[in-house]
């Protein structure tokens, strides 16, 4: 029926024209008056006034090239006071690469099977593997589909599990090397290390959550009816995965990374994702990193492992680096950290210069110190005075005495209660907040107010 239907609209269609020819997009480019609104407007900054400049001299490369990282929003033209058609024209000068737009992808494959997780999700845990890193949501990429090919290029290429679905997917198919091979077919798309899967579109997400989940199921046996919280603790604290989406684009994507957040998966997101106003982000060392040792049934120091839940990074190369240390772990034996390490410091050296800053909080005994960089570490952990700890045998967020917390929170505000009062009257208001203040005081048998 659609075949039928299409072949009996083209007669009608054919004379409609979608793109302007090219003589049309040099006689529309000497119309414009440089006024730069339309790079005002891109929210990619792009230098959409520069290639109409070059486009007024017949020379169309610069408009050609804004076609990969223009992500279709529109808002050029609609700022544009000469209504011009910028996009039409990009789509005109980019033709080349528009009909040469023939990509090789592996195919969506669906969820991780309980039989990869038996094997991929114990080297996880146990770490042979440092990480899962999944590049998830749509393709508002700031600086078009390279970023996300060089972060799946990078992990996968250091033994990490990468899954990708739907936009990120399909940014990485877009990249053939220098021997005109993608990605996909370098690396294998079975959930082992190095591996890079297409777990299938956007909605497929759920899927790389129900892998977590089933780490936790299959390789710590733990009942799944009715036990989110436990599950969401155990991937917390034990299982190195982080989320990347790159190109957020919508409230949608924003809500799906702070999905997997519940699950203790930490996400990035990029330059655009800040947009959304959501991150959870720790203050690091004035954090509270207590956690709570199920073997000793003991209350001990922690570190920041996830530092943060959802944090937006300004570039790709923030990202990498963030990526690699978003996956330690409280958990982590000590041939996992070294692993981890390793791969956090170096990605540091590589793209800041320097050892992280941070090291040191990671680095909980000399066994946790990467043999090929061990010099160099010891050197920097001396320098700003190291002290060895004892690593968490079975680290959990629960159990932690939560009440205290809350009862610390109360505490803060009756400091405060005398100061709001004060204001409240000499504005004529009464707080309603202060009596439920007053309320919880009572609960937790406060009396010196
Ligand atoms: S349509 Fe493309 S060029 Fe125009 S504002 Fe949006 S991203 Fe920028
Ligand atoms: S907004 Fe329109 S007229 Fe102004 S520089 Fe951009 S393309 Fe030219």
């Amino acid at each position: 029926m659609i075949t039928k239907t299409a072949l009996l609209i083209k007669p009608k269609r054919d004379h409609l024209k979608h793109l302007p020819e090219t003589e049309e997009v040099i006689e529309l480019a000497e119309t414009c008056t440089e006024c730069g609104w339309c790079n005002r407007t891109c929210p990619g900054s792009m230098p959409i006034r520069e290639a109409m400049i070059s486009a007024k001299e017949g020379d169309l490369d610069g408009l050609a090239d804004l076609f990969h990282t223009c992500i279709n929003c529109g808002k050029c033209e609609s700022s544009c006071n000469r209504d011009l058609p910028i996009l039409s024209m990009i789509g005109r000068s980019a033709q080349d690469a528009i009909f040469g737009e023939v990509y090789t992808m592996r195919a969506g494959r669906g969820p991780v099977l309980d039989t990869e997780i038996e094997a991929g999700g114990e080297l996880v845990v146990h770490g042979e593997v440092p990480g899962i890193i999944a590049l998830v949501g749509c393709s508002n990429f700031s600086n078009g589909h390279m970023d996300v090919v060089r972060i799946a290029e990078e992990f996968t290429s250091r033994g990490y599990i990468v899954v990708a679905t739907g936009c990120s997917a399909m940014a990485i198919a877009m990249h053939r090397d220098c021997d005109g091979t993608t990605l996909y077919e370098k690396c294998p798309g079975s959930f082992a290390p190095g591996s890079l899967l297409n777990i299938g579109s956007c909605v497929a997400n759920s899927h790389i959550i129900g892998a977590a989940i089933k780490v936790a199921a299959i390789s710590a046996g733990m009942p799944l009816r009715g036990n989110f919280e436990e599950i969401a603790d155990y991937v917390l604290n034990r299982v190195g995965a982080c989320g990347v989406a790159w190109g957020a684009m919508s409230q949608k994507a924003a809500s799906i990374g702070t999905g997997i957040n519940r699950w203790g998966i930490p996400v990035i997101v990029g330059p655009h994702g800040s947009k959304y106003r959501r991150a959870y982000l720790s203050k690091k060392e004035l954090s509270d990193w207590k956690l709570y040792d199920k073997r000793t049934e003991e209350i001990v120091s922690g570190e920041p492992a996830p530092e943060h839940l959802m944090y937006p990074a300004e570039t790709v190369e923030e990202a990498i680096v963030a990526i690699a240390k978003f996956c330690i772990r409280p958990s982590d034996n000590a041939k996992g950290r070294q692993l981890k390490l390793l791969n956090y410091a170096d990605l540091y050296k590589k793209y800041m210069g320097t050892l992280p800053e941070d090291l040191n909080l990671f680095v909980r005994n000399e066994e946790d110190i990467p043999i090929t960089m061990r010099g160099e570490i010891m050197e920097y952990l001396e320098k700003v005075g190291w002290k060895p700890k004892k690593p968490v045998a079975e680290p959990s967020r629960l159990g932690l005495d939560e009440d205290a917390f809350i009862r610390k929170e109360i505490d803060h505000l009756i400091t405060m209660k005398d100061e709001i009062s004060r204001y409240l009257e000499t504005v004529g208001l009464r707080s309603e907040k202060i009596c439920r203040r007053t309320e919880m005081e009572d609960l937790y048998g406060h009396s010196n107010n």
